[in-house]
């Protein structure tokens, strides 16, 4: 379980995140959505302490991960994020763009990592490609690279921040595929993602942000089809 409670984030006088209270069920896939510069990201950043909260507090597992005195490698390594770009190494395969990780933050052989690795890229349906550096993947292939270097290292939960917004049409497909077996296999998730399609078949709960808000959540088939607040029926009616 990830909890989010009364999280408070601003940038200068911009106050982003106001009082967003959140809680991720274990093998739970939690839909955020919301227009542009409601606080999506800051949110999920502040989840992995990429962005310091002003005030709040997150627990992973009842464990507290703000606040000083948490081991921040640790918290990354429970908490797995994929973003909207890849974010791989270049200059490396996808296989070594896995191990890296295993080896560096868990510390593992380089058999165990590579056999960790191995799985990892089965599971997103890469065992092929292992040897392909990013520039011989396409852009859905390197993102589900991105993917199972994030579940190699298991964590508890993962974040997926616009993970297919930069992909071609016909590669989104594959990577909620990804995303939908990770459900499946009980993963625990927090998600920002137009893919309102996806959402609403996929997800179990829609949380919908604005003003620095959560201003209503549901079953995406309530929120979708019986938006309570005024702005999320201004969203919805630009993206339906
Ligand atoms: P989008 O849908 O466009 O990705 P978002 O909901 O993810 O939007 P955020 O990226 O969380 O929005 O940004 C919320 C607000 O905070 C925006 O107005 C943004 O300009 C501002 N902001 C974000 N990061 C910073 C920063 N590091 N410094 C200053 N302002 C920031
Ligand atoms: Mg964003």
């Amino acid at each position: 379980t990830l909890e989010v409670i009364g999280l408070r984030k601003s940038f200068g006088t911009l106050e982003v995140l106001k009082n967003v209270s959140l809680a991720v069920e274990k093998s739970e896939m939690v839909f955020v959505l919301g227009r542009s510069g409601s606080g999506k990201s800051t949110m999920l950043r502040c989840c992995n302490r990429l962005e310091e909260p002003d005030a709040g507090e997150i627990l992973l597992e009842g464990q507290p991960i703000t606040g000083s005195g948490v081991n921040l490698d640790k918290v990354r390594r429970r908490i797995g994020m994929v973003f909207q770009g890849f974010n791989l190494y270049p200059h490396l395969d996808a296989r070594r763009n896995i191990t890296l990780a295993l080896r560096k933050v868990l510390k593992q052989s380089r058999d165990e990592a590579d056999t960790r690795a191995a799985a990892a890229l089965t599971r997103v349906g890469l065992a092929d490609k292992a040897g392909n550096y990013p520039s011989q993947l396409s852009g859905g292939q390197q993102q589900r690279v991105a993917i199972a270097r994030a579940i190699a290292l298991e964590p508890a939960v993962m974040l997926f921040d616009e993970p297919t917004s930069a992909l071609d049409p016909e590669l989104v497909g594959d990577v909620l595929g990804v995303m939908r077996e990770l459900k499946e296999d009980g993963m625990t998730m927090l998600v920002v993602s137009h893919e309102m399609a996806f959402a609403r078949e996929a997800a179990d709960r829609v949380v919908f942000m604005a003003d620095g808000h959560i201003v209503e959540q549901g079953p995406p088939e309530d929120l979708f089809t019986n938006p309570q607040h005024e702005s999320t029926r201004a969203f919805l009616s630009r993206y339906s």
